[in-house]
């Protein structure tokens, strides 16, 4: 192996970040604020707070501040599966004789199996703190749930988990090991909610999406007493806590020198790129680090690439805040796309302000070039990625190869949020060549588009 870089950089508990990074502090042109969706002003802090725990609503609205401590009962969770190891691919490298050195920072060794676990203890530490008696939430492909079920086990809360139809079918073990854990889960759009059933109702047979999620689980958390709502991804909260990512990354790379050229995530709502690229971008906005920064997003779902950048629910039901980002409209149901994790309409305003503003580059893949792409990875570098990280290794290889054909050694970054254990039916439909490329129409994006609100 050259330039005695071990296959895994590690980090010791002494070298483990003490503090969330707060990107916005260091962005010129701050992400816009939250709007309340009845009067369109900026949402105060005591009207976000019968919906948000306390605690993370100042984490929300602090656009200033650069660190938070990690609180100590965090840090100790994070130490049962922290730091994650920054692997140097040396394998995909030789399989795809490309002259750039690969590295990933892999999320996917804890029980949840992705980097929701690392916003999911936060969370739950401060509805603990607030003495609240449990949390209600959505989830999607099933790891936010996972995780948060793991984190209200560790703080004894309970956990109510509004899980999107299509994925609490196609995926029984993972609303097995959320009730192992000691969550409900109920699947969604469902008839225990007043939005639930009136989207049944516009939308027979639905199967769901995050938005819906969102809403039925925002009414439930405000309806009932010593309840808030959380939310893993989107959020400026869930971007700080999932900073301990780039944080650790930007450690494990200094220890050897090593100054990234490309760094790449794949982006949901973007929280994993959101987190691996925050000091990075900090030092880029201040022109120390010439670096290319890239989203990658499913060509069934792009936000990024094809969206619009204004306002939007973040809900079907509409009864969330307004933010500005780019967005298919709240309306938008993506076709089943495997990547579960990826399905949502919107993206985060950070990273959504960071691409109007030239810094964010973002791209789109078809899934069956990103199953081509995972089992590739699987079977060089031995783990099993998961759909929604196999996005990222599609553009990792897509730019190894570029530096193939130019002979450049670049150092190329990229997020692995998590492995595909769970995800099977979809392997198994890539397998079988029964994976279809569904890709919205220019016309279907536009009427989509067209129910966005109108902000003056
Ligand atoms: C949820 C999830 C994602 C996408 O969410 P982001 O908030 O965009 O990071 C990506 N990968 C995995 C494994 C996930 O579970």
């Amino acid at each position: 192996m050259s330039n005695n870089i071990p296959y895994k950089i590690y980090l010791t508990e002494d070298e483990l970040p003490r503090a969330w990074y707060n990107l916005r502090a260091d962005m010129k042109n701050k992400p816009a604020p939250l709007l309340n969706p009845g009067t369109h002003q900026p949402m105060k802090a005591e009207e976000l707070a019968p919906v948000f725990c306390e605690e993370l609503i100042k984490q929300e609205l602090d656009n200033d501040t650069p660190y938070f401590e990690i609180p100590e009962e965090v840090f100790n969770f994070y130490k049962m599966y922290r730091p994650s190891p920054l692997v140097r691919a040396y394998y995909l490298e030789k399989a795809l004789d490309t002259p750039a050195h690969i590295y990933y920072k892999f999320e996917g060794n804890n029980t949840s199996g992705s980097h929701k676990l690392n916003s999911a203890i936060a969370q739950a530490y401060y509805a603990k703190k607030q003495g609240l008696k449990g949390v209600t939430t959505e989830t999607g492909a099933g790891q936010w749930g996972t995780a948060l079920s793991m984190a209200c086990a560790y703080f004894d809360l309970d956990c109510k988990v509004y899980m999107v139809k299509v994925s609490y079918e196609q995926k029984p073990f993972r609303r097995e090991v959320m009730r192992t854990y000691g969550a409900s889960v109920t699947p969604s759009p469902s008839t225990s909610t007043q939005i639930g059933k009136k989207i049944l109702e516009a939308h027979p047979g639905t199967t769901g999406s995050l938005g819906c999620a969102i809403s039925e689980a925002v009414e439930v958390a405000t309806s009932t007493p010593g309840y808030r709502y959380v939310l893993g991804s989107v959020l400026n909260q869930v971007l700080l806590h999932q900073s301990i990512i780039g944080l650790e990354t930007e450690a494990a790379l200094k220890k050897y020198d090593i100054k990234p050229d490309i760094i790449i995530g794949c982006a949901g709502g973007g929280s994993n790129l959101g987190g691996l690229i925050a000091p990075f971008m900090r030092d880029k906005i201040k022109g120390e680090l010439d670096c290319r920064i890239i989203a990658v997003e499913p060509a069934s779902c792009p936000s990024l690439t094809r969206g619009t950048y204004a306002y939007d629910f973040c809900d079907t039901g509409m009864v969330c805040p307004l933010a500005k980002m780019y967005t298919l409209g709240s309306n938008f149901i993506p076709s089943p796309n495997h990547a579960g994790g990826l399905r949502y309409h919107g993206m985060s305003s950070v990273l959504s302000q960071l691409r109007a503003d030239g810094l964010l580059e973002a791209t789109s893949a078809i899934q069956t070039d990103v199953f081509a792409a995972a089992e590739m990875f699987a079977r060089v570098e031995g783990t099993l990625p998961a759909p929604e990280s196999s996005h990222a290794i599609k553009a990792a290889v897509d730019e190894a190869i570029k530096c193939r054909e130019t002979g450049e050694a670049k150092n190329i970054v990229f997020g692995l949020t998590g492995t595909g254990y769970f995800d099977m039916v979809a392997y198994q439909a890539y397998n079988d060549g029964a994976m279809s490329d569904y890709i919205p129409t220019d016309d279907e994006i536009k009427a989509s588009v067209a129910t966005l609100p109108k902000i003056d």
